[in-house]
């Protein structure tokens, strides 16, 4: 099965439950085979909104790229995020860092995600769970770019307690199971 990397970012409301929600409806259709630390970190972009909590995720899954995507953002939904602008205030933001070494370029999906290069938010979470991943455009380790970026007020506030994700199901969120977007 392919394996991924994802990020998700918070930062309305209750951050952490929003994560955990985030992590339990996920667990519908991927095995989640590790789970970063909690990391608060300052906005991007429009600077002038509260702190995001973030993290990074491995995982397998059968879900093929578009499938994943689409999966994604109908659980952002379902969480309650409602559209702001780019880069604006969100309850949940769930990005699709690498699938497997793909490199896929569509209106709708870009694998691997383009500014992870500039991310820290995304880049520290990332190096806990995978520091030698290698991306597959530039040859870099996820190692080699996290040091490479700013990493200014990007702290980690909790470790994740994996009981505690595996316990708190979302029982009414709807797997996708038999819709035709399945592989
Ligand atoms: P952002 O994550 O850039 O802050 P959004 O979550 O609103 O903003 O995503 C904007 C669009 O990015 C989505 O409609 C989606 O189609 C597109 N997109 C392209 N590549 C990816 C990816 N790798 N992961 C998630 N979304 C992606
Ligand atoms: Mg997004």
């Amino acid at each position: 099965m392919p394996t991924i990397y994802l990020s998700l970012g918070t930062n309305l409301g209750q951050r952490q439950q929003n994560l955990l929600r985030a992590l339990a409806g996920l667990d519908e259709e991927m095995v989640i085979t590790a789970v970063s630390p909690i990391y608060q970190t300052p906005p991007w972009g429009m600077t002038n909104q509260p702190d995001f909590l973030n993290l990074c995720l491995s995982a397998t899954t059968k879900l093929a790229p578009l499938p994943l995507l689409h999966f994604t953002q109908r659980l952002e939904q379902w969480l309650g995020r409602e559209e702001t602008v780019r880069w604006g205030p969100r309850l949940i933001d769930i990005d699709i860092l690498f699938y497997d070494d793909l490199v896929w370029c569509s209106p709708e999906l870009t694998i691997p995600h383009p500014q992870i290069g500039q991310r820290a938010f995304v880049l520290i979470p990332l190096a806990d769970i995978a520091p030698d991943l290698v991306h597959p455009q530039t040859g870099q380790t996820v190692r080699q770019m996290a040091t490479a970026v700013d990493a200014a007020g990007v702290i980690a506030i909790k470790q994740n307690n994996k009981k505690e994700v595996e316990t708190r199901r979302v029982p009414d969120f709807p797997p996708l199971g038999g819709e035709p977007s399945r592989v």
